[in-house]
């Protein structure tokens, strides 16, 4: 699979609602995503991030509203077809256990049957390079992989596809920190490099600081707020989102009086 030339799809919200009974698990939502962009979703637990994403895969069909990629209804599409020209990577990847990992990466492929004809695919050797894991680790057992290290299968078998656009629903939120940051600095290069669209989903907003062009912040359903990084940190947000950002400063804030409580002289 050679570096794209081509940019991921763009993505269209037009007043897309789900409900589930009384509640309103997402609320009137209206936006675009532009071709190319990684979007950060950002949200408390109960917010409704992960069904607005399964919105686009067809995973959950809307009450209201209408879902587009590069203009065209997600309902006008057959849901297995979609779903394959899709990426999708959520926590805990669920690998097979009783295949080996190469047999993981391509299990779309296999049950999907088009894939063969796919040129320049790439075979699992080539989809392990791009998530910088060795290419012995394709005859392994899923059992035999750390956390992180199937986080990265995880992200290796949505790669099979050739997707344009990756749907990742808190796909580091199981993993450690110091694992989290070095998987989703490397996923950023993956993204800019193969011409992606990204729609992360993270209830994290400093993983949304450091690595999205663009922040949506949920609640309730409905988006509170959308802005750049900068914008973000720097801007006045409605309450609900500003509690969010107020995380990561205020965990920096006490780093920084720390390291100067350490060394007055500095
Ligand atoms: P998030 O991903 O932000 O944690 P979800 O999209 O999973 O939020 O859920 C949004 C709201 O919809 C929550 O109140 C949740 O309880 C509710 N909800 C989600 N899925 C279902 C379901 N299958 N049945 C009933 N309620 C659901
Ligand atoms: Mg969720």
């Amino acid at each position: 699979m050679g570096d794209r030339q081509t940019t991921g799809p763009a993505i269209r919200f037009e007043d897309v609602a789900k409900y589930y009974g009384d509640v309103a698990a997402v609320d009137g939502v209206s936006l675009e995503i532009a071709g190319g962009s990684f979007v950060a979703l950002v949200g408390q637990s109960g917010s409704g991030k992960s069904t607005l994403l399964k919105t686009i895969n067809r995973l959950i069909a809307p009450d209201a509203g209408r879902v587009l990629l590069d203009g065209e209804d997600v309902s006008a599409r057959e849901p297995h077809a979609l779903r394959r020209s899709i990426g999708y990577v959520f926590q805990n990847v669920g690998l097979f256990p009783h295949m080996t990992v190469g047999e993981n990466i391509l299990i779309h492929r296999r049950i999907g049957g088009t894939g063969a004809r796919q040129e320049g695919a790439g075979d699992a050797g080539h989809l392990l390079d791009m998530v910088e894991l060795p290419r012995d680790f394709a005859a392994r057992r899923p059992s035999a992989l750390s956390g992180g290290q199937a986080q990265r299968i995880g992200v290796a078998r949505a790669l099979a596809g050739q997707p344009g656009l990756m749907l990742m629903d808190e796909p580091f939120g199981a993993l450690d920190p110091l694992t989290r940051d070095t998987l989703g600095e490397s996923y950023r290069g993956l993204h800019e490099r193969l011409g992606l669209t990204t729609l992360m989903v993270t209830h994290d907003m400093a993983e949304a600081l450091l690595h999205a062009d663009r922040i949506l912040v949920m609640a309730q359903g409905r988006i509170i707020a959308d802005d750049t990084p900068d914008g973000i940190v720097n801007g006045t947000l409605p309450e609900a989102a500003e509690a969010l950002v107020a995380v990561p400063r205020r965990q920096a804030g006490r780093l920084v009086a720390m390291e100067r409580s350490r060394d007055p002289g500095a």
